[in-house]
C-alpha cells in the first residue's frame, strides 16, 4: 500500500467506492465520472503506479484484471454488444491516478479512434 494513493485507500476500505467485484488479487468499482453507461475501473490490490512498472514478477495480475473485465462485462450485459478496455499510461495518455487501472467502458456506441 502506498500512503497517499487514492486507489490503495479504496482497496483497503479506507475510502468508499461503488464496488462491482473483488477477489484476492483485484477489485473493481464504478468510475466517479463515468464516460459511458458502464464505466468500471479494475485495479490490482498491489500498488503498481503505471504500466511501465510491470515486471515478470508482478505481471500475472494483468490476466486477473482481464478476467475481471470479462466477468464485469457479462454482469453488466454488454459482452455481446461490445465494450472497450483501456490502460492510460502517464500524462500524454491522460493518466491522473498513479495506481494501475483498467477502464471497462460500454453500454453505448463508442467512438473510434478515440479523441
Ligand atoms: P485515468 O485518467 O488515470 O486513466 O483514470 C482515473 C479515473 O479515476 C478517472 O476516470 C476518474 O474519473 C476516476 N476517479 C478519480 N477519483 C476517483 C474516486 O475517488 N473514485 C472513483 N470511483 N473514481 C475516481
Ligand atoms: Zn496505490
Amino acid at each position: 500500500m502506498s500512503e497517499d494513493c487514492l486507489f490503495c485507500k479504496i482497496a483497503s476500505g479506507e475510502m468508499n467506492a461503488d464496488m462491482v467485484m473483488e477477489n484476492d488479487q483485484v477489485l473493481a468499482f464504478r468510475d466517479i465520472n463515468p464516460q459511458a453507461p458502464t464505466h468500471v475501473l479494475v485495479i490490482p490490490r498491489a500498488h503498481i503506479p503505471t504500466l511501465n512498472d510491470l515486471t515478470p514478477d508482478n505481471a500475472t495480475v494483468i490476466s486477473e484484471m482481464y478476467l475481471a473485465a470479462q466477468e464485469i462485462a457479462r454482469q453488466e450485459g454488454i459482452s455481446e454488444a461490445g465494450y472497450r478496455t483501456v490502460f492510460n499510461c502517464n500524462s500524454a495518455a491522460g493518466q491522473t491516478v498513479f495506481h494501475l487501472h483498467l477502464h471497462v467502458l460500454g453500454g453505448r456506441q463508442l467512438d473510434w479512434p478515440p479523441g
